[in-house]
């Protein structure tokens, strides 16, 4: 046997996260929006090496990008849709939309969505709620995603979490409201009786790369379906300015950092990947 496993047929939708280490919610508390500006920024920096990988590994992904840093740094919404890749909205200033009303949520997408558009002269039509923060309890957003030109959202994780899930939510794409809107939930392996995240994040740094593989074949070879598989600019950043957090916290940001790189480049050789309005055309058109 060759060294190279054949890959599967399934092609899975790959995605990033586009926001740097001091914006996300586990620092909330301990970072204010307002010091943003003050902090070194690694995001452009980072970003160069992710879409270096991705070439590397001829992968197209989605980005979806903060437009906080679309508006500080363009280059970089420049060079994701020069290298073929999917622009997409991750909203404005990483407000949680358990946050806001639908007034401000509407305002905050309605900007970002403008802002990336007139940067990158491309349509944006994803969007990912920061921290995944659409759930039971705030359904409306993907109403209020359609009323301002998206079409999909992948801001739905069907798992049991402290910070967020909605556990009852379906696990693969679905019409919000029978033909509303498309909601494409982070991807998630059923075990015995349980649903355990596979798409990415924390959970991918901590788990060995094996284990993480292995459920990913599994929901391509048994369930016959797409994954999608999300991370951050920051994950494969361990040299990054550390943050005086809660042991939680920390361990959730710091975890297995300097092996995530390679543990990328394992991923993207092992299953065939692409964006995620290409992986999931036949719900969108
Ligand atoms: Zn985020």
């Amino acid at each position: 046997m060759g060294a190279a496993a054949e890959k599967n047929n399934i092609v899975n939708a790959m995605s990033v996260d586009v926001e740097d280490y001091f914006q996300v919610s586990a620092f909330e508390d301990h970072i204010k929006r307002s010091d943003w500006n003050e902090l070194p920024c690694r995001v452009s920096a980072n970003m160069e090496r992710v879409l270096e990988l991705f070439a590397d590994k001829n992968v197209h992904a989605t980005f979806f990008v903060l437009g906080w840093i679309a508006e500080r740094y363009p280059e970089i919404v420049r060079n994701i849709v020069a290298a073929g890749h999917e622009l997409a909205s991750h909203g404005y200033d990483h407000r949680r939309v358990t946050q806001l009303d639908r007034k401000k949520f509407t305002d905050d997408v309605t900007r970002t969505k403008k802002l990336l558009e007139d940067l990158s002269g491309t349509g944006v039509s994803g969007y990912r709620a920061p921290s995944y923060s659409i759930n039971g309890s705030n359904l409306w957003a993907l109403d209020a995603l359609l009323e301002t030109g998206h079409k999909y959202s992948s801001s739905i994780y069907p798992i049991k979490h402290d910070l967020y899930g909605m556990p009852e939510a379906p696990r693969f794409p679905f019409h919000h409201n029978g033909g509303g809107l498309v909601e494409i939930p982070v991807s998630t392996v059923q075990v015995f009786a349980r649903q355990l995240p596979c798409g990415g994040g924390g959970y991918f740094r901590l788990a060995p790369y094996w284990l993480s593989k292995l459920a990913i074949q599994r929901v391509n070879e048994s369930e016959r379906q797409s994954t999608i598989f999300y991370f951050h600019p920051w994950e494969i950043d361990p040299d990054q300015p550390r943050q005086q957090v809660s042991a939680k916290a920390r361990f959730r940001h710091y975890v297995n950092l300097r092996r995530m790189q390679g543990k990328l480049a394992a991923l993207l050789s092992d299953f065939s990947w692409n964006r995620v309005d290409s992986v999931y055309r036949e719900y969108l058109n």
